[in-house]
């Protein structure tokens, strides 16, 4: 039905509608589901996201490997002792990043959206969204689907996997998709819903994917908390009247292009940037009896 953010656009000028709904109609013709299960089964996806990105905040999430955890309940904390730079909400978007990426990273239960590593972003910017604008449980829903339109034109044409185009392609998609979200749950165009999946790619364009010792936890617990932030600024971008002067496509195929550019030590390999630091190096001995 489409492949490509242009297709997604016509479509919705056609039927004069929102993305979920171009999203709801390709399940149908695709999928022997009706309209209730979609809903469903996305209540059910919200459910777990709701549970991985509040968990944190009360308590302290500790990884597996002990390297990581504790930083949802002090960014949340933060967030509600009234000093914070930004406003409580946008710190609390933050700290609800970090609480999927920790509940991750101690092998508890999340949605892979677009996956593990950056699954703290959508989860993060839609309930906080949410909050924010004040909108009822069937646009949260719609918003979930929108991203998942977003996400499968990028995984289509170009990839969502950190190994193969760096942090750019994971935090930076599900960013994208998060954008996109909030501006449809915000009352946006479907047209600025495209340019701020745009400018979530364009602003983090190049970020490399370096965790160390090839787990994911640091810096990706940081990328989430920040990728949240990038959704946010990407839709108020648009929201706000600023077209991308680069259309969706090209973005996305931008991004790819600048993966293969990367070197592998730079795509979860654990072998370059913050990775590569004899500070990470130490880490990786002490908590994971790795060496050089
Ligand atoms: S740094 Fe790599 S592993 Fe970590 S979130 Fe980014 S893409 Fe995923």
């Amino acid at each position: 039905m489409f492949g490509k953010g242009e297709e997604l656009l016509k479509l919705t000028e056609e039927h004069s509608c929102l993305i979920s709904d171009i999203v709801i109609m390709k399940e149908l013709q695709t999928t022997n589901t009706t309209k209730e299960e979609i809903f469903e089964k996305s209540r059910k996806i919200l459910k777990v996201m709701e549970s991985s990105s509040s968990r944190g905040l009360k308590e302290s999430v500790v990884s597996v490997s002990e390297m990581s955890g504790g930083d949802a309940k002090k960014v949340y904390d933060y967030a509600n002792s009234g000093k914070s730079l930004l406003n409580k909400n946008l710190v609390t978007a933050m700290a609800r990043g970090f609480s999927t990426s920790e509940v991750n990273a101690s092998m508890g239960k999340i949605v892979a959206a677009p996956t593990a590593g950056a699954a703290g972003i959508l989860p993060a910017a839609l309930y906080q969204a949410r909050e924010m604008i004040g909108c009822d449980e069937d646009a949260h829903i719609r918003g979930l689907l929108t991203a998942g339109g977003i996400g499968e034109i990028v995984a289509r044409n170009a990839t969502v996997a950190g190994a193969v185009g760096g942090c750019q392609a994971e935090c930076g998609s599900a960013s994208a998709m998060a954008a996109a979200a909030i501006v449809e749950m915000s009352g946006g165009t479907p047209e600025m819903s495209l340019h701020a999946a745009s400018f979530a790619f364009i602003n983090i364009m190049g970020l490399v994917c370096d965790p160390i010792g090839g787990l994911v936890e640091y810096p990706c617990a940081l990328r989430n908390a920040s990728g949240v932030m990038n959704a946010f600024v990407a839709a108020d971008i648009a929201l706000a009247g600023v077209k991308s002067l680069i259309p969706f496509d090209e973005v996305v195929e931008a991004m790819y292009k600048v993966g293969q550019l990367m070197s592998p030590t730079l795509r979860e390999t654990g072998l370059g940037g913050i990775a590569a630091t004899p500070t990470a190096i130490e880490l990786r001995k002490k908590h994971l009896n790795q060496e050089d």
